[in-house]
């Protein structure tokens, strides 16, 4: 599934837009906690369809995440935000024997408690459009990325490591280690102003608002191994190239005719024969796209590991 997708541009706007509560200038971290829960639900495979039970297992998900955004007063109360995102209008709660969801326009309930919604079996389902979304691996970690940039920019690494996708095995190098306060920060927006927000493969660019960025900064040599910081060791992606080059599937790598570089893919593992696939495939012999100043081009060290990297994986 590309990003540049309408219907992926219009569920990231409603998803940038949740409404939530609000005391004095803390808002709740109930909603985007709970989408990122379902979301590592679906990563484990224990949730497979577009009926989300209200039970245990999500409730202690919601609490691992919880954990780490809360501020203030929150309370992880998990029942509030799966009642009251049915007022965002893309996800509706059923309980057993009623064809009516528990919340309806003009309808003065009120939420219910989590002893009502364990009872009476509740389960959220989400509308079509955004199932297919998070049904799909890619659109997936896309979704809880831009969920995170979006509502949780400073807990980034740490909510990124505690997803399924980090934690299962056979994902190489998914995640660095823990990093001081702020210099992840700083790289960050270093490398997305010099490439302008766009990404470096697709040139897609998507900003919302300033610091509301789908195209995130990824580092070509990991900062894990090279302690390296500096923005030519950066490039500005997507979250789908990002995650194709960290995974080896894709790389750019040093070309004599273009200084930032040409994109190589890895023909072992792609095959354009399967579907989704052949975007990452398309990509292959295309010019890196360049930050505004050539003293920030990529590194040719840095081209060099990645060109490496892409040989050698399997
Ligand atoms: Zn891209």
């Amino acid at each position: 599934m590309a990003v540049t997708d309408s219907n992926w541009i219009h569920w990231l706007e409603r998803l940038y837009d949740l409404r939530r509560s609000k005391v004095h200038t803390h808002e709740s971290p109930h909603k985007p906690v709970l989408l990122l829960a379902i979301l590592d639900l679906l990563d484990r495979g224990v949730l497979e369809d577009n009926q989300v039970p209200f039970n245990a297992e999500l409730d202690s998900t919601f609490r691992r995440f919880f954990a780490v955004v809360q501020t203030q007063n929150d309370q992880p109360t998990i029942e509030l935000p799966f009642y009251f995102l049915s007022g965002d209008g893309f996800w509706q709660v059923f309980v057993a024997g009623q064809s009516e969801p528990l919340y309806r326009k003009g309808f003065a309930g009120g939420a219910h408690s989590a002893a009502q919604l364990r009872r009476q079996s509740a389960t959220g389902r989400f509308e079509a459009g955004l199932w297919a979304l998070m049904s799909d691996p890619v659109a997936r970690h896309q979704l809880r990325e831009a969920l995170i940039a979006r509502y949780f920019p400073e807990h980034h690494d740490r909510l990124a490591a505690l997803s399924a996708e980090a934690r299962s095995p056979g994902v190489p190098e998914a995640q660095e280690p823990a990093l001081p306060p702020g210099r992840d920060a700083a790289f960050r927006r270093t490398v997305l102003e010099l490439y302008d927000y766009r990404c470096a493969a697709c040139g897609v660019r998507v900003l919302l608002k300033p610091q509301m960025s789908l195209v995130e900064a990824a580092h070509l040599i990991p900062f894990s191994i090279s302690r390296n910081d500096r923005p030519t060791n950066g490039v500005a992606l997507c979250p789908n190239h990002h995650w194709a080059m960290d995974r080896h599937l894709i790389a750019p790598c040093p070309d004599s005719r273009n200084r930032a570089g040409l994109w190589r893919i890895n023909t072992r593992r792609l095959d354009d024969r399967i579907e989704g696939q052949r975007d990452l495939m398309s990509l292959a012999g295309r010019p890196v796209i360049p930050p505004r100043e050539t003293m920030y081009l990529p590194a040719p060290e840095s081209l060099r590991w990645r060109e490496e990297q892409l040989a050698i994986a399997d």
